[in-house]
């Protein structure tokens, strides 16, 4: 591609994501293709010729644009919300440009320190202390992996890297039965076994971590010659935003000298709001807390935020040197690759640069305050209509429910799930309460209005009382 082709076919993609999300509210939320339809359309061999941007760029709109979900449609009530601003979009293209590698300070200078500054911005903005700095990784995933292997190393005396886990003692994580199954990924990965994920159950609407229950079971391992290493709490799990008593874990951590990780990675983006701070008291005396603003917040994906109060540590655990990665003659410099499990790194803090400067905390915290008043708008009028039950009360934007039937519950309610994602006027899906199906509903996408909550009402009520499962 030469450059006036670069430039055309920039401008030509440009144009073309903006008339896409303007014309969003038209289309299905959820692509309505079967199985294999758009693979069907795919070549099944590369080309050994390259072919005109035209017709590869009309392929892309008549292939590949009908077999997409809208993440960014305004109606998208499914899942959690994967905002991605126009600004930070924008800033997605420049970094794309740059294609830069981040790995290393001198790599790319400012890059680095952007990183460092936006990590510091967001702090502020979730009220944390200072004593928090951190780093952005790829996912919350990955930061709860991080999390995982210090707490592994630390606990270890830091043999596990060097060692191997075969013949140490038997490492103990405990969590809640609600968190994310990332939690139980990073155990498998950090060898330490899904066995040794000691389950605590939850009890109240929260769905909080019952603490008596958690110091048992730490006293109980304790006993029996096993190693417990860390505590990972939830706020806002996936399924029902289910939110851990963060003050009394880590009264428990400190106690039994155990490492803290927080897992808030939809709700954390709430907290630029004051008035939710109360859901999380207590957080400043976690070791680290993911927050993904890829989520609710408005960066493009992927963006995950993890707060560390001993960086330190992490960097034990996870730097390794090799002498083409030494930076020679620069001090005080942070090398972020250092401080996550990949190597190479995407410039992710410009399109957190543009984001924050261009709508400023007071735009964000609006969206979110909406966000929550509209999905409490929908819970309501849910609740007053006879045939309907909530499941569960609104955490912040998210709640359950179901529709009543003489027919059997759960596969009502998943017939009921599936006219109205077929539909496609509105994207919702399901979880399992205590076993039984609920519908999930969260309100968040970052362009939503009142009326898409108000469509989204009488979307559910229509699908609910005709064509009865
Ligand atoms: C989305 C989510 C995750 C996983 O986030 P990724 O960034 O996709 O790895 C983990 N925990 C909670 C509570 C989440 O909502």
């Amino acid at each position: 591609m030469d450059e006036e082709q670069f430039r055309h076919w920039s401008k030509q993609a440009a144009e073309w994501g903006v008339d896409y999300r303007n014309g969003l509210r038209d289309k299905p939320v959820r692509a309505q293709t079967a199985p294999g339809e758009i693979a069907a359309q795919i070549a099944a061999t590369p080309p050994e010729t390259g072919e005109a941007m035209e017709t590869v760029f009309a392929d892309f709109e008549k292939i590949v644009v009908p077999g997409m979900t809208h993440w960014q449609h305004p109606r998208f009530f499914a899942y959690f919300p994967a905002n991605a601003a126009p600004a930070s979009v924008v800033a997605e293209y420049l970094v794309s440009a740059m294609a830069a590698q981040c790995m290393l300070w001198q790599t790319s200078p400012a890059a680095t320190e952007l990183e460092t500054r936006m990590v510091d911005w967001l702090r502020q903005a979730l009220g944390l202390p200072e004593n928090f700095s951190g780093v952005i990784q790829d996912s919350a995933s990955t930061a709860t992996l991080a999390a995982v292997l210090v707490m592994r190393e630390k606990a270890l005396a830091w043999r596990g890297n060097a060692e191997g886990l075969s013949g140490q003692a038997k490492l103990r994580i405990y969590a809640s039965d609600q968190v994310h199954t990332s939690i139980d990924r990073a155990i498998w990965i950090a060898g330490i076994g899904e066995a040794n994920l000691v389950r605590i159950p939850t009890s109240g609407p929260e769905r909080a971590m019952d603490i008596a229950a958690l110091e048992t079971a730490i006293a109980k391992d304790r006993a029996a010659g096993l190693l417990p290493a860390g505590i990972i709490a939830c706020v806002g799990g996936t399924s029902t935003g289910a939110c851990d008593d963060i003050a009394a874990t880590v009264a428990v951590a400190r106690k039994e000298n155990l490492y803290l990780h927080v897992d808030a990675a939809w709700a954390g983006s709430a907290m630029i709001c004051p008035e939710f701070r109360a859901l999380w008291a207590g957080v400043e005396g976690a070791d680290s807390i993911v927050f993904n603003p890829h989520k609710w917040l408005g960066a493009q994906f992927d963006c995950s935020v993890q707060f560390i109060r001993d960086p330190e540590a992490l960097v034990r655990t996870l730097a390794i040197r090799p002498e083409y990665l030494k930076t020679q003659g620069r001090d005080g410099i942070v090398n972020y690759s250092e401080w996550s499990v990949p190597l190479g790194r995407r410039f992710r803090a410009l399109k957190l640069w543009f984001l924050l400067r261009c709508h400023g905390l007071e735009d964000l915290r609006r969206r979110i305050r909406n966000h929550v008043d509209w999905a409490r708008l929908v819970c309501e009028r849910l609740r007053t209509e006879q045939d309907f039950e909530i499941v569960t009360e609104p955490f912040l934007s998210l709640f359950s429910f179901r529709h009543r039937s003489a027919a059997e519950p759960d596969a009502h309610n998943l017939a009921l799930l599936k006219r109205i994602n077929d539909d496609g006027r509105i994207y919702l899906t399901q979880t399992r309460v205590d076993g039984a199906v609920a519908i999930r509903f969260q309100a968040g996408q970052f362009d939503m209005e009142k009326e898409d909550a108000e469509a989204a009402i009488r979307v559910i009520l229509e699908l609910a009382r005709s064509n009865r499962s």
